[in-house]
């Protein structure tokens, strides 16, 4: 086994505001998931740190980002990408050592994703145009000329969850920053280090002071009150749907702008005519992939009843294979969850499954070894009804549900708070189609689990969400239009 215990470099763990960094007084610890031993100890920023931070935004907003046109924005953007793949390994190591996650995952995934998504919005930055519109005429007296602009929100709050750290502040800064806005990032105090890694290579790219400033600390206190400060135009939220639902009352007092990335509960539609071998495949990796912690992972499976037995044992045998571990290991395909607290939400929807009635076939416990593991878990027969099938578990549980018609599958699928995403396996192009039509969610992929793509917009219907991150929905969300009409 071979096992890479720490990142070569030491750890970024103070704030960064106004283009420098300083330590606060209060700290947070930060623990390493897969041994339950301290990692560090992280700067714990508070109201001051955030009323200091929001100014330093405000002053860029209106100063030297102002003078910096799109093309220079991008150019940052482009040279900001380029570092990210330069560190990749440095913060793919960081990612996996704070989220427990197995160090091959953000490899693949996060790094990537985050140079892709930097280098997307990089390519915006000088393209965000407005239109002409021809109009009535004022008043029948005399001609316009109306024309629109996008203009940046404003100084964003960015706030961050814990399971894929660096991707999902990719998302919050590439596209805030092509429009120009300033930011304020509140990363997770779980797995706070790739992004104040992120912060160095942002000052290093050549940012100017104030565009960027990091503010680690907790949800109640830093985060509170970066959603409460006056001085913050928008806040771009991902986390729990408990969360969201706070930040959006909270800011309806000083009318921000919000997009929430919430929770999910993902169907994967398993029809009669699927490749029921892609279908096992993609939906194991739907359940497994980073602990199960995703806000898309394919929790409910919903197979038609001709596949039903041979999915569950495939599943099954799919969950005993999954070896957990050491996440340098290269044998290890299953990490840790990220906290004690999230293990004991996980055995605890466990227990709540098998006392709603479901039938466990795989896992199910905690493996005697230190950190916080949980054995990946597959319950058939599900009611969707039950707990496990309505709740959001947040870890590697899937429920298995038997369906015999397309029909109940939609109902079944649509029978839930949540809207993230839907993955419908089909041969059958029609019926792919038709079902996509059909399923309430904000993306939905056919023989395919998360295909996800900077281009391509993000967010949830329903308890899923408000708003959408990414492509030109993503810069969308981050400008103001406005509309100049001439009377001539
Ligand atoms: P969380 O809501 O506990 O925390 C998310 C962030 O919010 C953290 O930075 C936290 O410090 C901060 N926070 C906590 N309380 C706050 C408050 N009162 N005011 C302001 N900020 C506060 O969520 P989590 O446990 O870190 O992440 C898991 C959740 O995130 C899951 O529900 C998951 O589905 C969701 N998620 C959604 C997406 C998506 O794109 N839709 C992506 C990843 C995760």
């Amino acid at each position: 086994m071979t096992a890479v215990a720490e990142p070569q470099t030491s750890f970024v763990t103070g704030l960064f505001i106004d283009g420098a960094w300083s330590d606060a007084d209060q700290t947070f610890d930060d623990i390493n998931p897969a041994t339950g031993d301290l990692l560090t100890r992280v700067s714990s920023g508070d109201a001051a740190h955030i009323d200091r931070a929001v100014a330093a935004a405000r002053a860029a907003l209106e100063g030297s980002w102002a003078a910096t046109p799109g093309a220079a924005r991008g150019a940052l953007l482009y040279r900001l990408a380029d570092l990210v793949e330069r560190d990749a390994a440095e913060l793919a190591r960081l990612e996996a050592l704070d989220v427990g996650k197995p160090v091959g995952q953000p490899a693949m995934l996060d790094i990537p994703n985050a140079v892709a998504t930097f280098r997307h919005f990089a390519g915006w930055a000088d393209k965000i145009q407005g239109t002409t519109i021809p109009t009535a005429g004022y008043l029948g007296m005399a001609q316009t000329h109306s024309y629109t602009v996008r203009e940046p929100v404003g100084v964003i709050g960015a706030i961050v969850p814990w399971n894929t750290p660096l991707m999902i502040a990719a998302w919050k800064l590439g596209p805030a920053l092509a429009a120009g806005n300033t930011i304020v990032v509140k990363p997770p105090e779980d797995a706070p280090l790739s992004i104040l890694h992120l912060g160095k290579l942002i000052e290093e790219a050549g940012f100017p002071a104030g565009v960027v400033n990091i503010v680690p600390g907790l949800g109640s206190t830093a985060g509170a009150a970066l959603v409460a400060h006056p001085g913050v135009d928008k806040i771009s939220f991902t986390g729990s749907p408990e969360v969201g639902r706070q930040i959006q009352k909270s800011a309806a007092d000083t009318f921000k702008r919000v997009t929430l990335e919430l929770g999910g509960k993902t169907p994967q539609i398993v029809c009669e005519d699927a490749d029921v071998v892609a279908a096992i495949n993609g939906i194991a990796m739907g359940l497994f992939f980073n602990q199960g912690e995703v806000c898309a992972a394919g929790t409910r499976i919903l197979v038609h009843r001709s596949h039903y037995d041979t999915v569950v044992d495939a599943l099954a045998q799919a969950a005993d294979a999954q070896v957990l571990g050491d996440p340098f290991a290269e044998t290890t395909t299953m990490g840790a969850l990220v906290s004690e607290k999230q293990k004991q939400r996980v055995l605890d929807y466990i227990e709540k499954g098998k006392a709603e009635g479901a039938r466990l076939v795989a896992g199910g416990t905690q493996p005697d070894q230190p950190g916080f593991f949980v054995r990946p878990t597959i319950f058939a027969d599900v009611d969707n009804r039950s707990t496990i099938a309505r709740e959001e578990i947040f870890g590697p549980v899937g429920a298995v549900i038997p369906f015999d018609t397309v029909e109940e599958a939609i109902a079944i699928a649509n029978d839930t708070e949540y809207g993230l995403a839907a993955t419908i396996w089909t041969q059958n192009v029609s019926l792919a189609h038709t079902l996509a039509a059909k399923v309430r969610a904000g993306a939905v992929w056919v023989n395919g689990w998360a295909a996800i793509d900077p281009a391509l917009p993000w967010g949830g219907m329903k308890a899923s969400g408000i708003g959408r991150e990414l492509g030109w929905a993503g810069i969308v969300a981050n400008t103001e239009e406005k509309v100049v009409t001439v009377v001539l």
